[in-house]
């Protein structure tokens, strides 16, 4: 079946309001014309409180394609409107136990089973839970439009608080993550002011892979809502590379391992109250790798 977005965008008067049924369709329209992603609308529907829907919503939620997890030989492949219950449904190894523990922490229930991961990444929030976690798998966004596809490291595709790499015609079409071995341990921690349906004031995600010695031999950690984009720390992690999974790992965490957060002072926090829970965050994310 062949697309024209101009069709489509004829077809109707605006607001225009279209429910893609396959990946091909959603990039015709976005080719044609200024089309807002809608997923599962979790993020887009607040975001327009006070402000008018835009004209051209092209709705992604319901196309097959983007709501597979798939296993492949390189690693795993999760689609961009894969539900944050359905990645918590799915059998995946125990490198992934951190982005489910942020699937689990991201609203309640009805959010989760809405929300998708691609709509969690494209909003770029500083206090999206699922791109920590996703920043310790070294996930890598793709990128299709009808002029071709590109695949960025997520670190490149963030540019900022709510800014992205993506262009204007692209769509978010899956997270990729390469494949990591059996001995790879997760794990992500979250602290706002109450124990469910909160925005985050803080949140680490921690990865660790183990050589057959038992020894840390890639680790990652990163940080979330402390500076415009979630946060790496790579000195740290140069510091657990052949250290044994022991209980004075969290030791091993000094001040100048922070020094790359810029968080602000708000209504959830002040900098100096952020950067005292990043610390006691990761401490205890490298002790729970223990467990
Ligand atoms: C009550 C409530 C609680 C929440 N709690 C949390 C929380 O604890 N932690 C957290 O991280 N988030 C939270 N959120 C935010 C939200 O639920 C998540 O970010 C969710 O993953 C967004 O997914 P979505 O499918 O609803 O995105 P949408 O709202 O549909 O889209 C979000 C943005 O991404 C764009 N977009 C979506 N899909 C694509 C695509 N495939 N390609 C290109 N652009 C795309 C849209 O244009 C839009 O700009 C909460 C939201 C609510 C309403």
């Amino acid at each position: 079946m062949q697309f024209t977005g101009k069709a489509i965008v004829e077809a109707a008067a605006a607001p225009l309001y279209v429910r893609a049924s396959c990946t091909e369709e959603a990039l015709a329209c976005l080719a044609e014309g200024s089309f807002e992603v809608l997923c599962g609308g979790t993020d887009f529907y607040p975001g327009h409180i006070d402000r008018p829907l835009p004209p051209l919503v092209l709705d992604v939620s319901e196309v097959a394609a983007l709501r597979r997890i798939e296993e492949l030989p390189t690693g795993w492949r999760i689609g961009a409107a894969v539900t944050w219950a359905e990645i918590l449904e799915h059998p995946l190894p125990r490198g992934f136990d951190g982005l489910k523990a942020a699937a689990r922490e991201i609203g309640g229930v009805q959010i989760q089973n809405t929300g998708s991961i691609g709509g969690n990444v494209c909003n770029a929030s500083p206090a999206a839970d699922g791109i920590v976690a996703l920043l310790t798998l070294n996930a890598s966004v793709r990128l299709e439009s009808l002029a071709g596809s590109r695949t960025l490291p997520l670190s490149e595709f963030l540019l900022g608080s709510r800014r992205t790499a993506r262009l204007r015609e692209e769509l978010l079409t899956a997270i990729e993550i390469p494949r990591f071995g059996t001995g790879a341990r997760a794990t992500f921690k979250k602290l706002g002011h109450r124990r469910y349906l909160v925005i985050s004031v803080a949140m680490v995600g921690a990865f660790v892979e183990l050589d057959e010695m038992g020894r840390i031999s890639h680790a990652a950690i990163a940080v979330g809502a402390c500076s415009a984009r979630a946060q790496r720390l790579p000195l740290l992690e140069s510091k657990l590379l052949g250290q044994p999974l022991q209980s004075s790992l969290p030791s091993l965490l000094d001040e100048a391992d922070l020094a790359g957060l810029t968080p602000q002072d708000d209504v959830r926090g002040t900098a100096v109250f952020r950067l005292d829970a990043v610390a006691s965050l990761v401490r205890r994310s490298l002790l729970e790798l223990l467990r």
